[in-house]
C-alpha cells in the first residue's frame, strides 16, 4: 500500500511524497492502486541520489548519470501511460544545487530528501505506448485523433 498522502480534486489528485521514498516508484504504485492509466504529472520539492538519463539520438540509447547530492526539484513534468499493461511514469526533471546551478534530464530514480508536492491530472482515456523500431523508444500511440 502506498503511504503517499493525497487529496482528491475534480481533475485528479494533489499528492505529497514523504522523505526517503523513491519518487517514480511511489507514483507508479499510487497509480496502480487507483487504476490511473493516463495522467499529467507535475511537481516541486527536494531530492537526493538521483539517476538521470540523456537519450543519445545517434546511438539510440540512454546515457545514465547519477547525482548524489541534495537538490531542489525546480520542476518535474511528465505523464502516466501504459506499455504492455505496465504503468509507465515518464518524467523529466530540473534540479538545482547549493550554488543555484540547474541541471536536468530524463528521470529514472530520485529519493525524496525533504518533500515532494505534486499534481496528477487524471485523464479518462487509455494512453498506450508502442515500440518505435528506428528510435528504439516506446512512444505514445495517439492514433484515433478524437
Ligand atoms: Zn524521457
Amino acid at each position: 500500500m502506498s503511504d503517499m498522502e493525497s487529496k482528491s480534486i475534480s481533475s485528479g489528485f494533489v499528492i505529497r511524497i514523504e522523505k526517503g521514498e523513491e519518487l517514480i516508484g511511489a507514483i507508479k504504485l499510487f497509480c496502480k492502486e487507483r487504476s490511473i492509466q493516463a495522467a499529467k504529472l507535475s511537481g516541486i520539492g527536494a531530492a537526493k541520489n538521483l539517476s538521470l538519463s540523456f537519450f543519445s539520438e545517434k546511438d539510440k540509447t540512454y546515457i545514465e548519470k547519477k547525482f548524489n547530492k541534495n537538490y531542489e526539484i525546480i520542476s518535474l513534468s511528465g505523464n502516466i501511460s501504459k506499455f504492455n499493461n505496465e504503468i509507465i511514469v515518464h518524467a523529466h526533471i530540473a534540479i538545482s544545487d547549493e550554488n543555484y546551478n540547474v541541471i536536468g534530464g530524463h528521470l529514472n530514480e530520485a529519493y525524496i530528501s525533504v518533500t515532494f508536492e505534486g499534481f496528477l491530472e487524471v485523464f479518462d482515456i487509455q494512453l498506450n505506448r508502442k515500440k518505435h523500431p528506428e528510435l528504439n523508444l516506446n512512444l505514445l500511440e495517439l492514433t484515433d485523433g478524437s
